[in-house]
């Protein structure tokens, strides 16, 4: 079950559709960043995640970009990162753009 907490996008995303992938972000040490300090980091299963873009796409099928939450999405697996991926892909026919947020060291990585 997802926590309730604020949750944070950039201000280019406010026409995105959000699907939070996790709570809080992984790393949550950067100094100048309070956005998840109270939130405990947990990645959700893919079949939480597969739920949320189900009951997303009942009210957002025409939608054309995601930004998915929360902090560093990018930490997650190339493998569960991909299966979002090619999941938004396939539910959302007119999808052209996916952001997240990402630190550097999860970039590098
Ligand atoms: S990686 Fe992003 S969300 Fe996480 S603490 Fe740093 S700025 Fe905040």
């Amino acid at each position: 079950m997802m926590n309730e907490h604020t949750m944070f996008r950039p201000p280019a995303e406010v026409n995105s559709l959000i699907i939070r992938v996790a709570d809080g972000c992984p790393w949550n040490k950067c100094t100048f960043c309070g956005m998840y300090k109270n939130v405990k980091y947990r990645p959700f299963s893919f079949d939480e995640i597969k739920r949320s873009v189900a009951n997303a796409a009942k009210y957002n099928s025409g939608i054309r970009r995601i930004f998915l939450a929360d902090g560093d999405v990018m930490s997650l697996s190339f493998d569960k990162l991909s299966e979002i991926l090619k999941l938004l892909n396939s539910t959302f026919q007119k999808l052209s753009r996916v952001n997240i947020y990402a630190n550097g060291n999860s970039i590098l990585k």
